[in-house]
């Protein structure tokens, strides 16, 4: 078991600050993740290659599509969309089917992989038919798949079609423990195998169904649950979680380590660096997240420990400055409203049979405000407002577009009354207007409302009066 530890700790050098590789049941098999970027070209499938075989533990790959290689490219998942939007129109999907074909081709040529391997050109033609009767979900999902065959055979790995594992309900619900078990079984004697991110089958249509964008990091995370194992390695294009967006602040710091509550909220919050789902698989598992750099083997990364695990380091008191743009403020007024017993569950009513989601709701004596996302509303607007008032009667609805949140997150919120001072007062400061405020139940974000053209000036206001007060 020594022997095991110190090779585990020079592997995994992060987790010795946690020891949580350090366990007596090691079983020494990891999921190595890697992200659109990560496998933009044929240059850096060979980057993978070296990741992934530097370690000789049992190893599964989940690969994204392949995403930008330069700032104006386009990431395949959405030509993929795109070629769906044309499936009415030949000569248009044509066109873009070969744009997805040729990036595909110039993988596989620069791989040494041949036709007979693995036919590119047959499977678009056969794609192109098939467009026509296919789902959406089906067509956006084959970045991923196209990705992992030709990774499986240019590692030379074992390919599992996440159709098999990952698994829907009829409303594109993930049945968690199926998918476990599933994941459990069919892996039980592979010690290496690719199986790609992102999508998996509706048990019910038996149709492919796909997680919401960004959800191949919630596939490796179910892969690392289902196998059991020791670490879950989330390869992507930034040296891990940063104190904020790093295209927002520039000079902004890695976090070495976040808890698994910590994480949940940055990436609801909008730190787009893992899918918000992420941590669920893993929630009650003592499997931890590393986000490490693809481009720079150097750097630590953030290593995301379960919640009862201790660091060795002292923390940050803010684990991080996150947020996100396009929000819309539905602003129900009544007089007196807010004595009324059963007006929020109405509202509330209103907006589940509109099936538009509820995101925050102050409320004061006169107002009630819902907050949704901008999207959401698009061409639902009358049928909400009508239902709102065919619920609740005599009142008046204002849709107040142009909302942005901006969240601070910390595990310690609840017990330093001045964070909230402080983030005050630097959005004073900036004359930065304040439209609603609201202390997630966790206890463990602070939200902001802000106009989103001052949505940036905020995060790096904030920011900047954490590290002057020595909070990040
Ligand atoms: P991948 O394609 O590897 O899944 P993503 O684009 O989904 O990568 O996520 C990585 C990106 O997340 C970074 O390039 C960065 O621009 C963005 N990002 C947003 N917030 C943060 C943050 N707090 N820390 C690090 N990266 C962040
Ligand atoms: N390729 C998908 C997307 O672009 C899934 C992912 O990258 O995780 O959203
Ligand atoms: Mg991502």
């Amino acid at each position: 078991m020594a022997d095991i530890k110190e090779r585990l700790i020079s592997i995994f050098p992060v987790c010795h600050v946690y020891e949580v590789v350090v366990s007596d049941n090691i079983n020494c098999t990891y999921v190595a993740k890697f992200g659109g970027t990560s496998l933009s070209d044929a240059v850096h499938f060979k980057r993978v290659k070296q990741i992934v075989t530097e370690y000789e533990g049992r190893c599964f790959v989940v690969p994204s599509a392949p995403g930008k290689r330069f700032a104006s490219d386009t990431k395949v998942t959405d030509l993929l969309y795109t070629l769906y939007s044309q499936k009415e129109d030949f000569d248009a999907a044509k066109e873009t089917a070969s744009i997805i074909e040729n990036r595909f081709l110039e993988i596989a040529n620069g791989l040494k992989i041949t036709k007979e391997q693995f036919d590119i050109s047959g499977y678009f033609e056969k794609l192109l038919q098939e467009l026509p009767n296919s789902n959406e979900d089906y067509i956006a999902s084959r970045g991923e798949y196209l990705c992992g065959r030709l990774l499986s055979i240019y590692l030379g790995y074992e390919f599992i079609d996440p159709a098999d594992l990952i698994l829907f309900d009829e409303y594109k619900e993930l049945i968690m423990k199926k998918t476990l078990r599933a994941i459990a079984r069919h892996t039980k004697s592979i010690d290496r195998a690719v199986i790609p991110g992102f999508y998996g089958k509706n048990i019910v249509t038996g149709e492919t169904t796909t997680f919401s964008r960004g959800g191949s990091d919630i596939t490796g995370a179910l892969v690392a649950r289902g196998v059991n194992a020791v670490v879950y390695d989330n390869w992507t294009d930034v040296s891990g979680f940063f104190t904020a967006d790093p295209r927002i602040v520039k000079e902004a710091a890695r976090v070495p380590a976040l808890n698994f509550s910590e994480l949940r909220e940055l990436s609801c919050m909008g730190a787009s660096v893992l899918h918000s789902s992420t941590v669920l698989p893993l929630m009650d598992s003592n499997i931890p997240i590393r986000v490490r750099n693809t481009f720079d083997l150097r750097s630590k990364g953030t290593l995301i420990a379960p919640n009862d695990y201790k660091s060795a380091s002292s923390k940050p008191k803010v684990a991080g400055i996150a947020g996100k743009k396009g929000f819309t403020s539905v602003i129900i007024s009544k007089l007196s409203l807010g004595e009324s017993r059963s007006f929020v569950r109405l509202a509330l009513h209103a907006f589940e049979a509109c099936s538009i989601p509820v995101e925050h709701i102050p409320l004061s004596m006169d107002n009630l405000s819902v907050v949704t996302f901008t999207a959401a509303l698009k061409n639902k607007k009358k049928m909400l407002h009508d239902e709102l008032q065919r619920v609740l009667g005599d009142i008046s609805v204002d849709f107040c577009d142009g909302l942005s949140l901006v969240a601070a997150v910390s595990s310690s919120l609840s017990t330093n009354a001045v964070f909230a001072r402080v983030m005050f007062d630097a959005l004073a400061k900036a004359d930065i207007s304040i439209r609603l405020t609201d202390q997630g139940s966790g206890a463990n974000s602070l939200v902001i409302g802000v106009d989103e053209h001052r949505f940036d000036d905020a995060i790096r206001a904030i920011y900047e009066a954490f590290i002057e007060h020595d909070f990040i």
